[in-house]
């Protein structure tokens, strides 16, 4: 038996709890993994507080993402004793996920924990962090170079804005931060921004073309804030967008990819190639320390994870939530 967080649907409605569960509940796959530790993503409180169509099978333990020590493996590619990653892939959507300390899956989802890297550090990376490295390698893509100018990074408070700041700078970009929440601005200086700027600037209906401020931008918010960016990109610019914190929709005109050869580049983590996902997770641990860890992230134990992923939903949360299943 184990612990876990299950999240059940039935005539008595939609709810998580905290579960003691057995590994013969275990969906099918190749490796048996000891998770170490997990975390909460967006998707994750999207999922968790049922405010969100995520799960799409029942009963589900979440957790798109997990570390741990791989436990027993038919999968030739792994053996007992290894320290395994996982993201996305539907786990915690279609397949039992990392919000328990037991998961068994198909060993064509895992990564090596990268060299360097612990498993604690990689969950407070976690899928957002690696979205940010993933947005950040399709602005390289499109010829974006620190020298080309100033990098918006909108939802920077958030767990993709934070680590998209983080390297960014790291990488040697100005960038400048988009938050609902001045009164971090200081927190988002010392991540790396030269300038904060009020996401209010950004999130009611705009112009199609405005003045032309920023070489490219990474985007977790969607909607106006989008079409936003979008208009205000210089010529040529490029826009990773990866989220939609704001909304589903794009409210936006032509006029910017037309008129300035802007590029909308769209980001997904959750099916991405094994060898995108391997060069992503390289250059994270290059730019990861202890440092950066403890500035974006907190940890907290299963207990704790149904409240928290209210906060989440509720925009309570800076960064990233790592999480402790033991
Ligand atoms: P978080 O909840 O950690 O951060 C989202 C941030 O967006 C908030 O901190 C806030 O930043 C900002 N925000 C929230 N609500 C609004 C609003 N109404 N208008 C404008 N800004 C808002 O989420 P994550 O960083 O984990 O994820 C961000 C987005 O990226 C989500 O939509 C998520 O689903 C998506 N995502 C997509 C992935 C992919 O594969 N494409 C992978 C990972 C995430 P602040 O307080 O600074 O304003």
């Amino acid at each position: 038996m184990f612990n876990g967080i299950l999240i059940e649907k039935d005539e008595r409605g939609y709810r998580a709890r905290s579960a003691r569960l057995d590994e013969a509940q275990l969906p099918e796959g190749d490796v048996r993994v000891n998770v170490g530790y997990s975390t909460l993503n967006y998707k994750d409180g999207l999922a968790i507080t049922g405010k969100g169509p995520v799960v799409r099978s029942f009963p589900m333990v979440p957790g798109i993402d997990l570390a741990g020590i791989v436990e027993h493996s038919g999968h030739a590619g792994f053996k007992p004793g290894d320290a395994v990653l996982l993201n996305g892939w539907g786990v915690g959507e279609k397949h039992w996920g990392g919000l328990a300390q037991k998961a068994r899956l198909n060993g064509d989802w895992l990564i090596p924990l990268p060299a360097g890297m612990t498993g604690r550090q990689a969950m407070a990376v976690g899928t957002a962090g690696y979205t940010a490295m993933l947005a950040v390698i399709a602005l390289e893509k499109n010829g974006v170079a620190p020298a080309r100018g100033k990098v918006l990074v909108t939802g920077a408070n958030g767990g993709v804005g934070s680590f998209a700041i983080a390297f960014l700078s790291r990488l040697g970009y100005q960038v400048v931060a988009s938050t609902g929440r001045q009164e971090e601005a200081e927190h988002l200086k010392r991540l790396g921004a030269v300038e904060v700027i009020d996401r209010a600037q950004l999130s009611a209906p705009g112009r199609p073309l405005g003045k032309e401020q920023w070489a490219a931008a990474i985007d977790s918010v969607g909607s106006h804030t989008l079409a936003n960016v979008c208009a205000g990109l210089q010529y040529q610019g490029t826009v990773a967008a990866c989220g939609l914190a704001q909304g589903m929709d794009l409210p936006a005109s032509v006029a910017p990819f037309i008129l300035r050869g802007v590029t909308l580049a769209g980001v997904d983590s959750v099916m991405r190639p094994l060898a995108d996902r391997l060069a992503a997770w390289d250059r994270i641990a290059t730019l990861v320390d202890d440092g950066l860890i403890n500035s974006v992230s907190r940890e907290i134990g299963l207990g704790e994870v149904i409240e928290t992923a209210g906060a989440l939903m509720d925009g309570k949360i800076r960064g990233r939530i790592i999480v402790d299943v033991n």
